[in-house]
């Protein structure tokens, strides 16, 4: 029988991201090699006692994505997400700045019209009940997302050879941050609360449905996809995982009823 040892040898080859706690078992009855990830983003797999560990490594390698998407939703349901209360001084981020909510009756001078963020880090909205401001703030979201959206998925069009590419920005749930729909509709789609992450990760998010509207063929995240997302963005898999954990703590729009 083989030492897992020599599993986790040919697993370590595969450079899969950190975060993963890949654990070997080996199983006597066992004909076919299988994955289960636990609770918490432990990923085991299940071993025959005839399995070679190479083959077992390309077995990984090509479940790839599907662990990736599995980890990623057994740890958000974990998740701790943030929640706000929409008073004066509470924090938002957009777009990779820090904005503090002052609520005002009427806009302060130099702004045309409610909300609005400013240079000097203010998110101003309008002086009313909390669920409307929240609705307002979100608004915002939407909003300047779109416009980042419109100005940043541009060159992946130009270099994907996209034609005919639509944005949106919407509320995606809590399971996904972006979302391409083709063919016929041909839209690239992000949750409006993909613009409170990070920068980098708002990058990814972006990168990730364009390459899938470039309709590389293949499966979703297949070698061509993968070519794809490798030539516009060589440290995406890291930012993925990286996304997998900041996007637990990430404001999906929950806030604090009893304030
Ligand atoms: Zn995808």
């Amino acid at each position: 029988m083989t030492d897992p040892h020599h599993f986790h040898t040919a697993l370590a080859a595969l450079d899969l991201p950190a975060a993963w706690q890949m654990d070997v078992t080996i199983r006597p009855r066992r004909r076919t090699a299988a994955i289960q990830i636990h609770p918490g983003g432990t990923v085991v797999i299940l071993v025959p006692p005839t399995a070679e560990p190479d083959d077992i490594a390309r077995f990984v390698d090509r479940h790839r994505h599907r662990i990736s998407e599995h980890v990623h939703t057994t740890t958000r349901l974990a998740s701790n997400h943030a929640v706000k209360d929409f008073v004066d001084g509470e924090e938002f981020d957009l777009l990779g700045r820090s904005y503090r909510l002052r609520l005002v009756t009427t806009p302060p001078p130099g702004v045309d019209q409610l909300p609005a963020i400013t240079a000097d880090g203010v998110l101003y909205a309008r002086t009313q009940r909390p669920e409307l401001v929240r609705r307002a703030v979100i608004g915002l979201y939407r909003q300047v997302g779109l416009a980042w959206l419109r100005r940043e998925g541009r060159r992946y069009e130009v270099d994907g050879r996209i034609i005919g590419l639509t944005y949106a920005v919407r509320d995606l749930g809590r399971r996904r941050w972006g979302i391409y729909t083709s063919p016929s509709v041909h839209t690239t789609t992000l949750h409006w609360a993909a613009f409170g992450l990070p920068t980098k990760l708002i990058e990814y998010v972006l990168v990730h449905e364009q390459a899938h509207a470039t309709q590389p063929g293949g499966p979703a995240h297949g070698r061509a996809w993968q070519r794809q997302m490798n030539q516009w963005m060589p440290d995406w898999r890291q930012r993925q995982t990286e996304l997998a954990e900041v996007g637990r703590h990430a404001w999906l729009g929950g806030w604090n009823r009893s304030s």
